[in-house]
């Protein structure tokens, strides 16, 4: 009975993607170009955006994942504008509303938002327009919470369903529904409800999180399944993306991204990204000390402070702003030329965003990651509560330790797209400059390792990865050392590889402990040490240094 069901899902879903979503024939498509123009001043759609729409006006259920920036909420934003009654966006951020909002505001469409802090004069406006068939009201924003937790603003929306007044819900960042996704919330489980309390009524659910497995577990939960999905492609051709080997000292860090800002970036706008806050603080003094033009951002920072800073970078006071990843919603510069990561992702989704922010005009720009292993461990500490959060860091991770693939066929794996290097065309710098590269068996090095570890257990100590590389490299505690092991003969960056690639693949794991103050991640055997224990087992690695 699941499998006939299954069948007839995947036929209206075949069905409806064969529809050609592009014509301009539709009763609306008069409608909708002269609003573009007139309403929105916008000259040309871009991908996927008229299809979206075509689909929106047919009262197809679709999913839209593009990009970030890639333009979703004019699809349902001018839908909204040319249809009589009422359109509901549910959407998880305040600010994000806000920012619409405004938006729209300036476009003269007239737009509301509801939330727990909305005053009782808006909230009562809201609520009338949703039963007053003269109202002009087009668009109602509203948090998920929000919804869940108001029988009024439930009942509202259902005699306007019986009043014809429901258009359609569009449901913004709606991978939030599905656990799998890296911002589930469980408040958008509620807009599972939707389907039954509203049949007929279409939802659109837009986002740019692309995986199969959150796109199907998020039509389940919306109980749309079979319905359109639309993909756009998440490739950006004009943007160069480079890894770089973040030297271990301080100083040698901070003159690589000097130099880069004062030859390569020399007149250039761009974000150099940190993890913590005392960091971007302190690469933002040190790089000022040294004549660079540079604004600091991050969330504990006053809004005022935030804004001046915002908008020094806007008008080109200000070359670059080095920021925690608070610096992100809303940023509307399109000639960002680099983005430098001084430390990696927490994920692969992540790190698209925020390199992705330059090269919005479509110019050529960079993204340019420096990768240290130690810095992987500030980040565990942060994400491993989360229950996918370790598993996305690692895969940031890999990403900076291949060293040959095309990044860019790194990246559309992620996405669940294929790119070949001819999509590339020598924009990364393993498809400009090859390496060579041999394919090493490390299980030896793993076996190694686990020796250090059981001495350590022994001794009672437990290891970071700091303590592991030390006592491996012959350094730190004696007690740790292994004095039948021999001293890796290649540099210790390679052997900082070598244990990411461990790391990554599971023959090591990290194993959390609180402290008073902090949470500290330590290493041990993985997984899979039982398969390494195996004198036969092998571990391919590919380096150029090994
Ligand atoms: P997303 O939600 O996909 O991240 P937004 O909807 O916020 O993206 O749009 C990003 C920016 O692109 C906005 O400033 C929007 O006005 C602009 N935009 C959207 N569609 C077009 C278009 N067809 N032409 C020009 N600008 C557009
Ligand atoms: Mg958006
Ligand atoms: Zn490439």
């Amino acid at each position: 009975k699941e499998k006939l069901k299954d069948d007839a899902l995947l036929k209206k879903s075949l069905s409806i993607s064969k529809k050609n979503w592009n014509k301009e024939d539709f009763s609306w498509s008069k409608d909708l170009k002269k609003a573009l123009k007139d309403v929105f001043k916008i000259d040309k759609l871009r991908e996927l955006q008229l299809p979206t729409m075509n689909a929106v006006m047919s009262n197809e259920d679709v999913i839209l994942i593009m990009p970030t920036g890639g333009g979703k909420s004019l699809c349902y934003q001018l839908p909204a504008v040319i249809s009589k009654g009422i359109t509901i966006v549910v959407s998880p951020l305040l600010s994000l509303m806000e920012d619409q909002l405004y938006g729209l505001q300036k476009h003269n469409v007239k737009a509301r938002m509801l939330s727990a802090k909305c005053d009782k004069e808006n909230v009562k406006i809201i609520m009338n327009a949703l039963i007053d068939k003269k109202s002009d009201l087009k668009l109602i924003y509203v948090t998920p919470e929000y919804m869940a937790k108001s029988n009024r603003f439930m009942n509202k929306l259902q005699k306007a369903f019986e009043m014809k007044r429901l258009d359609r819900f569009a449901i913004d960042e709606v991978h939030c529904c599905s656990q799998w996704g890296h911002d589930f919330r469980p408040d958008y489980k509620f807009l599972g409800i939707l389907k039954s309390m509203f049949p007929g009524v279409p939802i659109l659910g837009l986002t740019a999180t692309a995986p199969a497995k959150i796109i199907v577990d998020v039509q389940k939960m919306l109980d749309i399944q079979g319905c359109l999905v639309l993909r756009a492609t998440f490739n950006r051709p004009n943007l160069y993306y480079e890894v770089r080997r973040k030297p271990t000292d301080k100083d040698t860090c901070l003159a690589m991204i000097e130099n880069l800002l004062k030859n390569r970036f020399k007149d250039k706008s761009g974000i150099i990204y940190t993890t913590t806050i005392k960091d971007a603080e302190q690469l933002t003094t040190n790089l000022r000390a040294l004549g660079l033009k540079v604004g600091c951002y991050h969330a504990m920072l006053e809004a005022d402070y935030r804004s001046e800073v915002y908008s020094k970078w806007i008008s080109g006071k200000y070359q670059a702003v080095v920021a925690t990843i608070a610096f992100g919603l809303g940023i509307d510069k399109a000639d960002v030329r680099f983005v430098i990561h001084h430390c990696i992702s927490k994920s692969m989704e992540n790190f698209y965003q925020e390199s992705g922010r330059a090269g919005r005009d479509g110019k050529k720009s960079v993204s340019i990651v420096l990768y240290r292993l130690l810095d992987t461990f500030k980040l565990s500490t942060m994400v491993f509560q989360d229950k996918v959060g370790l598993q996305n860091l690692y895969k940031m991770l890999a990403y900076c330790l291949d060293q040959t693939s095309c990044r860019r066929s790194l990246i559309a794996t992620h996405f669940e797209e294929v790119w070949t290097r001819t999509d590339c065309a020598e924009m990364c710098d393993h498809c400009r400059k090859p390496k060579e590269s041999k394919q090493v068996n490390i299980a030896s090095y793993c076996r190694q390792l686990y020796q250090i570890m059981t001495k350590a257990v022994q001794s009672k100590t437990r290891l970071t990865a700091l303590k592991l590389i030390d006592a491996w490299y012959g350094k730190g505690a004696t007690t740790l050392r292994v004095s039948s092991i021999p001293i890796p003969k290649f540099t210790r960056e390679s052997g900082e590889s070598v244990i990411g690639h461990l790391l990554v693949n599971g023959y090591l794991q990290e194993d959390f402990h609180f402290s008073a103050y902090s949470t500290i991640s330590y290493l041990k055997r993985g997984p899979k040490a039982a398969l390494a224990l195996d004198n036969n087992h092998e571990i391919l690695f590919n380096y150029e240094l090994l």
